[in-house]
């Protein structure tokens, strides 16, 4: 008999137990992590090979992807390739005159790896970017793309099963580390170039602030570079933010606000950081940055929230949802989900080209179902995509992989709670909303739980032509008998008459 995919999916997880481990290749750097890397465009499917490298710099850190070609059969431990590396006996390269190329990526802060800046004119200008460094690690050009890693989306704060934290519990009040300074600057900065009569010398500006932001980062991929003897390169994303469509500029607010907000288990502490119109190229969305406190003592931790709406003011609600953020997907074009393309549908598609009013709740601490970039990487993408190598033929879906390897490592199916959702969403003091834009009924509990009133749930379904085969197999999954969690109380709306008017 054919073993079970529960059967097969037990040695995958011994596989991926050394890429686990926190390995020191420095004083300075740790590794961690691994997992194979898909991109898939219309023409072509890259594999590549993730890890991690936490980098110190004096009393303040920085966690880089690091994305390098990957082997054939995806068994790469990265602490083995690494070591390797630093003795330079990388397997399949010959020494003579080679030097190592490492490109850093790149002038952007986390807020902008999530919306696309600039205008319709440069649309997918990141995103070409990005599949141009991939297009040149694939032929050899360069050898390691860097790229900055938030460090609330690599793990915790709960234990997990190797007893680690990836998610360090003292930078996560370290603003450097979520990248919080460069959004309250970069709000400025579009504050200025809005308002000012004589905007172009803000242009400048911006320039000079992008590459303070690379500077940034620089300074923590510089050891890295230099234990590998490389050579650093910069991919530079030289989009001007510019957008001429109408804005509300009053809405910009850089004043700190606190609340304290009691829900039925717990009180958190609403700060709001920072209020900014920000154009992308679908036209200007107002964003609102906060950093939620724990109910512990309440100062001690907080999770970034950051609110997107399409329209400034919150008295007409048409579509509310609360988004889990995936770094992998959104930042990285990671081709297991599709949660870039469900983020613009609701932003640019529902919202702004309908002139509808929606609400994004974006939850940056909810990776991998809030276990976190390391182990979603290890424990999911990496057994599937061993699993699709062995088997071409088998369609298999991360959505089940999950569930069973997670059940295996004996670690919930889902880590992520909605306490600062709420509490954010009684702050903005939202009460009734004509949608709730999801497929997942825990999220619709979470607003039923304090009060929020809606017409309907509407899942927005992603247009079949631009999901991904990883995606499409997980969709599968879910339609087909899988666990599809949806609101159970109230009526739910898949692809019915609302559907119709948002193509
Ligand atoms: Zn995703």
């Amino acid at each position: 008999m054919a073993p079970t995919l529960a059967e097969q999916i037990t040695p995958q997880l011994t596989a991926s137990r050394p890429n686990l481990e926190i390995n020191r290749l420095s004083p300075q750097i740790e590794l961690y992590g691994g997992h194979p890397h898909r991109v898939e465009t219309r023409a072509v499917t890259y594999l590549f090979w993730n890890t991690f490298v936490r980098v110190t710099s004096g009393d303040t850190s920085m966690v880089l992807r690091v994305i390098m070609r990957s082997d054939d059969d995806l068994d790469m431990v990265s602490y083995d390739v690494f070591q390797s590396l630093l003795s330079y006996q990388y397997p399949d390269v010959d020494r003579g005159n080679w030097e190592r190329k490492i490109m850093l990526l790149d002038s952007r802060t986390n807020l902008e790896r999530e919306l696309e800046p600039g205008n319709r004119r440069l649309r997918h200008q990141q995103t070409t970017a990005l599949l141009d460094a991939y297009q040149q690690l694939f032929a050899s050009e360069i050898d390691f793309i860097l790229t900055p890693v938030r460090e609330g989306s690599l793990g915790g704060p709960g234990p997990d099963f190797t007893g680690r934290q990836f998610t360090r519990r003292q930078d996560r009040f370290d603003p450097h580390a979520w990248d919080i300074e460069q959004e309250v600057a970069i709000a400025r900065m579009i504050n200025t170039l809005i308002t000012d009569a004589n905007p172009r010398k803000y242009r400048k500006t911006i320039q000079e602030f992008r590459e303070a932001v690379v500077e940034h980062y620089q300074v923590f991929a510089q050891p890295f570079v230099d234990l590998l003897n490389a050579q650093l390169r910069r991919l530079e994303f030289s989009e001007v933010v510019t957008n001429n469509s109408p804005v509300d500029a009053s809405f910009f607010d850089d004043r700190r606000r606190e609340q304290v907000i009691e829900l039925d288990l717990m009180s958190r502490k609403v700060e709001q950081v920072v209020k900014y119109p920000y154009p992308t190229f679908s036209g200007f969305v107002y964003i609102t940055l906060f950093n939620v406190w724990g109910s512990k003592g309440i100062d001690q931790e907080f999770e970034v929230v950051r609110v997107i709406q399409t329209k400034p003011l919150l008295d007409q609600i048409d579509g509310l949802r609360v988004d889990s953020n995936c770094t992998d997907g959104v930042h990285n074009l990671d081709s297991h989900c599709d949660c870039r393309q469900q983020l613009e549908m609701a932003l640019y598609d529902y919202g702004l080209k309908n002139d509808r009013n929606v609400v994004i709740v974006q939850m940056a601490d909810h990776e991998g179902r809030g276990h976190g970039t390391v182990l979603k990487g290890a424990l999911q993408h990496a057994p599937v995509r061993r699993l699709q190598l062995q088997q071409p033929d088998m369609a298999v879906s991360h959505a089940q992989v999950a569930e069973l390897v997670f059940a295996q490592a004996d670690l919930p199916s889902d880590m992520r709670s909605y306490g600062a959702a709420q509490a954010v969403i009684r702050f903005l003091n939202i009460e009734h909303v004509t949608a709730v834009l999801t497929s997942n009924g825990d999220k619709v509990k979470a607003l039923e739980a304090i009060g929020v009133g809606y017409r309907q749930v509407i899942q927005l379904e992603t247009p079949n032509a631009q999901l991904t085969q990883e995606a499409r197999n997980t969709l599968n999954y879910k339609q087909n008998g899988g666990r599809v969690t949806n609101a159970d109380r109230k009526p739910i709306n898949y692809s019915g008459s609302d559907q119709a008017d948002t193509q």
